[in-house]
């Protein structure tokens, strides 16, 4: 357990180092021997957790805390307890609020694999919208409150009903949710995510601002298999250069 929770507080920092979390979103791994819990931090900034104290166990039934005397935890750990549920290789699972993807939710701009290391496993990553799946007495403020809409999130990563064909699933207006086989596997998703994001975007605006632009160029499906086991197999590489910056940074401390 201890360089679980040694790789989650690394995680929480790497991915607010990278901006992909900020004060909002959170990251979450399964319990490595509970395969009916999983482990998220308190209700704080990512960027300030730095002990075990921080992070608390939740049953993955109903989102509840193992402990009831648990410190007060996120509103939105159904995103992270109805996907757990739903799909037993999920092992981690990030919830950001990136403002580099957040475009492609609200304009009808599908979010497509540009770069190698996208990891995405379709050709454009669904778009949940919350607006369709709101019940009478739910707060309408785009969160996923409760295991409801939680278990509607957790089916657009499967597009024929059955195991994961999605690594990511935008949100519409409020962000994207991502899974990985571990910890390194989603940080890197997500930060491949939201740059992946990032370049379409350039690409998308160099597209209109030029008489030589052709139609773009996104990874074409044949190209996909094989991109996203690349990246499954070097993302420990990032990873290290990840886990070096955040230490060498003094706003963020893991004693783990
Ligand atoms: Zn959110």
């Amino acid at each position: 357990m201890e360089s679980l929770h040694k790789s989650f507080i690394s995680g929480c920092h790497i991915l607010h180092y990278h901006r992909i979390l900020d004060a909002y979103g959170h990251l979450s791994v399964r319990h490595p021997t509970r395969n009916d819990v999983f482990l998220m931090c308190r209700s704080m900034a990512p960027a300030t957790v730095s002990s075990r104290l921080d992070i608390i166990e939740y049953y993955i039934e109903d989102a509840s805390p193992v402990d009831p005397g648990s410190p007060l935890g996120y509103v939105e750990r159904f995103i992270h307890s109805e996907i757990y549920k739903r799909y037993s290789d999920v092992q981690s699972i990030i919830h950001s609020h990136s403002p580099d993807v957040v475009p492609y939710s609200i304009s009808g701009v599908p979010l497509q694999p540009c770069v190698h290391l996208a990891g995405f496993l379709g050709k454009k990553v669904p778009n949940f919208d919350i607006l369709d799946f709101y019940e009478t007495g739910d707060v309408r403020d785009l969160l996923i409150r409760n295991r409801q809409l939680g278990k509607q999130l957790a089916s657009y990563f499967s597009s024929n009903s059955g195991g994961l064909t999605e690594a990511v699933v935008l949100m519409r207006g409020h962000g994207f949710t991502v899974v990985g086989g571990s910890i390194e596997e989603c940080v890197f998703r997500a930060i491949y995510t939201s740059e992946n994001a990032r370049i379409q975007s350039s690409a998308l605006a160099l597209s209109t601002a030029h008489p030589l632009a052709t139609d773009i160029k996104y990874i074409h499906e044949t190209e996909i298999p094989a991109s996203t086991a690349m990246t499954q197999w070097s993302y420990m590489r990032p990873w290290k250069l990840w886990v070096q910056e955040v230490e060498a940074t003094s706003l963020y401390t893991n004693l783990a």
